[in-house]
């Protein structure tokens, strides 16, 4: 077993204004429920972008973002039984949490009363800051790693562990499925899988996006339907047409706009993370008696669900996969709404 610190090569953004770079991190000895990761991908997520540029504030720096990690299992501690070496495992948004609140009992580790602890830009349980996945190892409780069943490759997997969560969740608990309209805004990372879960649950799909330039890949990805918001017309001949919305946006919306567009009962699930703050005028929610909702991420046992629903459905994420010393270009795509549909980090070139 590995008793010293190890010293690992990363990708880092040294402080909110300047680009990420190769350097070092440490990663702890792995303990007796520990697990080892050979990391072999690393989704780049809006989040990380946010994050790794301030946007949410109170960010710790050096900063290793990444939290869409895909690789196999080097290392167990004595304790561990959930992994063996040799195993294909995923981490996500989370590496630890209290394990004894009330939400953690129920698998909702996320919404942990003491606050989970974030795969990196957080200080884990021994005080230390936690770095992610754009890096070539990681150290993880076994409780939070997750299977990735074969049927998926590694690379097309590492989106499902933070974009495929964050979609199938909302997706699930509403009841996306036959006889259910779903519009899902934002034909991105989170979008695109949104689009392929909400289909493979049945649901009949509606894709919003900002213009119709992606139109024949979001039926391809098995969206029904296809809409412009950037047409007022969208608005018109939609109202009232959905039993829920799940949006994806990176930005602020006009969200009385797309409250207008929920059947009665209707809920409009917000996934997206924008930096600003969001107006609404309730009329728009008591008019029809709708539901605005936020849901983040999954919890852990719904995570592997997730998985195995994705690898039962031949569903992985669209990527391009790219080497380290693209990620700066890749975050200003991003950010220019130019991803088809998640950029994938080959942690060989870390
Ligand atoms: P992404 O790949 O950039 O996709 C976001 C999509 O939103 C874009 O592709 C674009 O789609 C649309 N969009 C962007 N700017 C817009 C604007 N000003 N107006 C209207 N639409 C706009 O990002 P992502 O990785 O999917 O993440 C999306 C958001 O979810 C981020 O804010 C991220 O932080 C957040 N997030 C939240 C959770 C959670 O647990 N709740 C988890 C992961 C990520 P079109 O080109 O089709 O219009
Ligand atoms: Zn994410
Ligand atoms: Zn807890």
């Amino acid at each position: 077993m590995t008793e010293q610190i190890t010293t690992v090569s990363a990708y880092a953004a040294p402080a909110p204004e300047a680009p990420l770079e190769r350097t070092t991190v440490p990663r702890r000895p792995v303990g007796e429920f520990d697990v080892l990761i050979d990391i072999k991908y690393a989704g780049i997520c809006h989040s990380d972008i946010h994050q790794a540029r301030d946007g949410w504030g109170e960010g710790i720096y050096p900063m290793v973002p990444g939290h869409e990690i895909a690789g196999i299992v080097t290392e167990v501690g004595p304790g561990v039984t959930k992994v063996t070496a040799g195993d294909r495992v995923g981490v996500g948004c989370m590496v630890d949490s209290c394990r004894e609140c009330e939400n953690c009992k129920a698998g909702l580790e996320q919404y942990c009363l003491e606050g989970n602890t974030p795969t990196y830009n957080g200080l884990g349980r021994d005080g230390e800051p936690t770095y992610g996945g754009y890096s070539t190892h990681v150290v993880v409780d076994q409780a939070f790693t997750l299977r990735i069943p074969e049927g998926i490759s590694l690379d097309e997997a590492a989106p499902l562990l933070c974009a495929g969560i964050t979609t199938y969740s909302p997706l699930a608990h509403w009841n996306a499925g036959p006889g259910k309209k779903v519009a899902v805004v934002g034909l991105g990372g989170l979008g695109h899988l949104g689009v392929k879960i909400a289909h493979a649950m049945g649901a009949e799909v509606t894709v919003l996006s900002q213009s119709l330039r992606k139109k024949d890949d979001g039926l391809k990805l098995g969206a029904d339907h296809y809409y412009a918001t950037s047409d007022e017309a969208t608005f018109q001949e939609l109202a009232g047409t959905f039993d829920l919305i799940v949006s994806t946006v990176s930005a602020p919306l006009p969200l009385d706009k797309y409250l207008g567009l929920l059947r009665a009962d209707g809920v409009f699930a917000n996934v997206g993370a924008p930096e600003e703050p969001v107006s609404l005028n309730l009329f728009s929610v008591i008019a029809g008696r709708k539901t605005l909702a936020g849901s983040m991420i999954g919890g852990i046992q719904e995570t592997q669900e997730m998985l195995d629903f994705c690898a039962a459905h031949g569903i992985g994420s669209e990527i391009e996969l790219i080497g380290a010393d693209q990620i700066n270009e890749a975050y200003e795509r991003v950010l220019a709404s130019d991803v088809r549909y998640r950029f994938v980090i080959d942690a060989a070139t870390i």
